[in-house]
């Protein structure tokens, strides 16, 4: 079959590895002058994988494939991108997030470290001990390095055959012709269109905005103080600091710095592409967040913050729709990085079955 994928993002990349593995003749077009696109959400230096999922259970079981698909990737590209050294969560407060991320952790018989506040804070020495209940560490999760896995698929595609146009915009997509106008007039027949265009797909499929919203979000790298490089260094990417403030810190890891991320800092945007530099006073106030739990931030100098674009679903599911000969692709939600490559298995074998209640139930993790 010839396949139209536009968008080179994790979703789109991944897609296009496992169509051609599978013997399409797949074109790929990125409106990014590079890929990754530096404003795409898998742009960004690293996100993390882990099994801990609390409520949303389906994802936490749906993690065995994601590796999978992982490893299966690493075997191709000749590199595995992934920093394994663990998560940790903190609860401050009981019934909090990182709470659920050990209660879930705990019903599905997954493994877990739980330390009191002492041990934690002793363990990890920029926590400030006063402030926290108790720290839990699990050993399924870490640090994908996202820079270099787009890297890597893009020079494996291009070496077996795939077509990638970089810096070319899709303007319209016919469905039922199944075919793509570029800006400059230029139009892209195939058999199938696979969208998987992120925070961009309302411009092509407006009517999308009942299920999918835009938001907007920025995160801060940050260099800590000399005397706490080294608790850093061997730290476990902190998956929830606990309390309110929905906070995650990725550390240095594959070329990526020290990050600090809040699902707070997020608001609705109208289009992907307003409102993407950073506010004066932005960084410091997200590093802010996160005291409790760590201590002296004042201390941590700012070395760059970068915006964010995404889709969310009201329940924070993944989703796709069939359209004629198109289906558009959305592994979002703040947390679909980490089922990328099992995302793109999952296109190619729609393709292949034709399944779409079957990719939609794997997609909303309502089955395995
Ligand atoms: C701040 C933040 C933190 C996150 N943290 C995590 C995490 O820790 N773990 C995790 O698993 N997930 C995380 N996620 C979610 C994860 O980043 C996304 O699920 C994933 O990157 C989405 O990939 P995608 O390919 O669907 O979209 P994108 O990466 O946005 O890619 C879409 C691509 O399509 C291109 N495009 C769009 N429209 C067009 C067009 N018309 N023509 C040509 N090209 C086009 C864009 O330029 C872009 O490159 C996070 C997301 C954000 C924003």
């Amino acid at each position: 079959m010839k396949i139209t994928i536009v968008g080179a993002g994790i979703a789109g990349l991944s897609s296009a590895w496992s169509l051609t593995k599978a013997g399409h003749a797949v074109t790929m077009i990125e409106q990014g002058r590079t890929i990754p696109n530096p404003l795409a959400a898998s742009g960004d230096h690293h996100r993390i994988i882990r099994r801990a999922y609390g409520k949303a259970g389906g994802y936490a079981d749906a993690i065995s494939e994601a590796y999978d698909a992982w490893q299966s990737l690493w075997l191709d590209i000749g590199a595995a991108h992934l920093d394994a050294r663990g998560i940790i969560c903190i609860s401050r407060e009981a019934g909090d997030e990182a709470e659920e991320f050990r209660e879930g952790l705990e019903q599905g018989g997954y493994p877990l470290e739980l330390y009191d506040a002492r041990e934690a804070a002793r363990r990890y020495a920029y926590l400030d001990e006063g402030t926290f209940r108790y720290a839990f560490f699990s050993p399924e999760g870490g640090a994908l390095h996202c820079k270099r896995i787009a890297a890597d698929i893009a020079r494996w595609l291009r070496a077996h055959g795939t077509t990638i146009l970089e810096d070319t915009k899709v303007v319209g997509v016919d469905s039922e012709a199944g075919s793509v106008s570029l800006a400059d007039g230029t139009v892209i027949a195939a058999d199938k269109v696979i969208v998987t265009a992120g925070a961009w797909v309302l411009k092509l499929f407006p009517h999308l905005a009942t299920t999918l919203t835009t938001y907007r979000t920025a995160l801060v790298y940050l260099d800590p103080p000399a005397d706490l490089k080294a608790a850093w260094e061997s730290s476990p990417v902190i998956l929830d600091v606990g309390g309110r403030t929905d906070g995650y810190i990725i550390p240095a890891s594959g070329g990526g710095g020290l990050k600090f991320g809040t699902g707070l800092h997020k608001r609705k945007t109208p289009d992907a592409d307003l409102d993407r530099i950073p506010a004066r006073g932005e960084g410091e106030a997200i590093r802010d967040r996160f005291s409790p739990p760590m201590k002296r931030l004042g201390e941590y100098k700012i070395t760059d913050v970068v915006t964010c674009a995404y889709t969310f679903t009201d329940d924070k599911r993944f989703f796709a729709t069939e359209m004629d000969k198109c289906l558009v692709v959305s592994a979002c939600s703040g947390h679909g990085y980490k089922f990328g490559a099992a995302v793109g298995r999952r296109v190619a074998q729609f393709l292949a079955d034709g399944n779409t209640a079957s990719l939609e139930r794997w997609l909303k993790a309502e089955a395995a």
